[in-house]
């Protein structure tokens, strides 16, 4: 069988941290096995879902990497949907009922003032024939039930949580379709897995007790389930998922320089017991995914330990790589020398200016004849060999300055900054006769 993934997100918003880790384990656990990944786009709520959702899911998604090998919508399934809404009632397993949301809530409060769970209490399954024509003629509309079968307890082995044990009896029958004939998300959701041949489910904890209806809907409309991973939710670094944190999705994520192999790296694994490494391509990701490493406690997500990362990734990006992010004039030469002072790409552009200038040559008054001495020092030392090494030791015994008094004056002559990449790289960018003609310019 080939094993068969989807990511299945509402159109309703864009992707955030959360749910991205979610694809990303369904993709690459397609990949691992040389399966099928698939984006099924929840679409029923039409009056939420939009286009340019759908399109910036897309986008995010192939920014990730993640190619979907199929996409689907459930708004051009209603007529599946229909077909087993049908066979559910002709089994005897789905059936109307009319309560008004006011009187279902009533019950449930009734059930919890006497310390019983809010479970539905079947009434419909009680109506008359009669009743049910009353009820039509004063205009009400039925909603349908999934009705649970209470005969055996439901059970799975997750790939994640181990042995799962559900008693049905425990649980409300699921309302289905809503009473406007807009479907709820339990059904369809069964009805694509089975057609679309899912053999894993994989998606946050959040979606167990789901799982255990779901189950049994997949034996109603007699289909093998399919197995179910439930991952553990993602909490910020101080315990729970900041609204901040939990809306961070991959546009903030470009904005704060976040390379995307640095976000699949770490949400690869996060949660897991395998270490966050610095993987700049997901082969080793596919290779080492396994749903054994997945813990049960939440998973944190830290934004600095992602810059972190990132910056590991970036210090290994090849410039065919970064090329069109980098200003047009910097070469190979100058981001092999810039690339380890990185934390994200888009800082090489200022380092970029701090090279090819122009720089605002300064220097107070009082570092005037430093800087002229520094000029001189510079003209002469072998420029291939560390040559901020070289100025500095040579400036410190002359002058008998150290530190910031040494530093400052040179980086503020060179640069026109008071701070900035750090400089011994820099110097070599900058080269001899431009430096000489900084602090010459400096010194005047
Ligand atoms: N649209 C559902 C959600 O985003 C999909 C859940 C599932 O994976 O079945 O929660």
């Amino acid at each position: 069988m080939t094993v068969t993934t989807r990511f299945a997100p509402a159109p309703t918003g864009r992707l955030h941290v959360g749910n991205i880790r979610t694809a990303l384990h369904n993709w690459l656990w397609a990949r691992k096995r040389g399966g099928r990944f698939i984006l099924r786009l929840d679409d029923t709520d039409a009056e939420r879902s939009t286009e340019d959702h759908v399109e910036a899911i897309r986008a995010d998604l192939a920014w990730l990497g993640l190619m979907p090998d199929e996409e689907h919508r459930q708004s051009a399934r209603f007529d599946r949907y229909d077909t087993a809404l049908e066979r559910l009632r002709e089994s005897g397993r789905a059936y109307p009922a009319y309560e008004t949301a006011q009187e279902l809530d009533l019950k449930r409060k009734v059930l919890l003032g006497r310390g019983k769970p809010p479970v539905y209490d079947r009434a419909a399954l009680n109506l008359k024939p009669e009743e049910i024509a009353r009820l039509e003629a004063e205009g009400r509309r039925p909603h349908w039930r999934f009705k649970l079968d209470h005969g055996a307890a439901i059970e799975w082995h997750d790939l994640v949580r181990g042995p799962q044990h559900f008693d049905p009896a425990l649980l409300s029958d699921p309302v289905i379709r809503r009473e406007d004939a807009s479907w709820l998300y339990m059904l369809p959701s069964t009805v694509d897995d089975i057609d679309m041949g899912v053999t894993h489910v994989v998606r946050g904890e959040d979606h167990v007790t789901n799982t255990a209806l779901q189950i049994q809907m997949f034996e109603a409309l007699g289909a093998p389930p399919p197995a179910f991973a439930h991952e553990a939710l993602l909490v910020g670094s101080e315990g729970k998922l900041s609204k901040r944190l939990g809306s961070l999705g991959v546009e903030a994520m470009r904005e704060a320089g976040i390379e995307s192999a640095a976000l699949v790296a770490k949400l690869a694994r996060i949660g897991t017991s395998l270490p966050v490494e610095p993987f700049a391509t997901p082969e080793p990701l596919i290779e080492s995914f396994d749903f054994a490493t997945f813990g049960r406690a939440p998973a944190r997500f830290d934004m600095e330990e992602l810059a972190a990362l990132n910056a590991r990734i970036v210090h290994q990006l090849e410039y065919s790589a970064v090329k069109d992010r980098l200003p047009a004039s910097m070469g190979e030469e100058a981001w092999a020398v810039i690339r380890p002072n990185l934390r994200a790409v888009a800082e090489a552009a200022e380092w970029w200016q701090i090279v090819e200038g122009p720089v605002e040559h300064r220097a107070s008054a009082g570092d005037r004849a430093f800087v002229a001495a520094a000029a001189d020092v510079a003209a002469t030392i072998d420029w291939a060999e560390a040559p901020w090494k070289a100025l500095a030791t040579t400036l410190k015994e002359r002058s008998g300055r150290s530190g910031k008094s040494l530093f400052l004056p040179l980086r503020q002559a060179l640069t026109g900054r008071d701070s900035g990449p750090e400089m011994a790289p820099l110097l070599l960018l900058i080269g001899q006769e431009q430096s000489v003609a900084r602090l010459r310019a400096a010194a005047a």
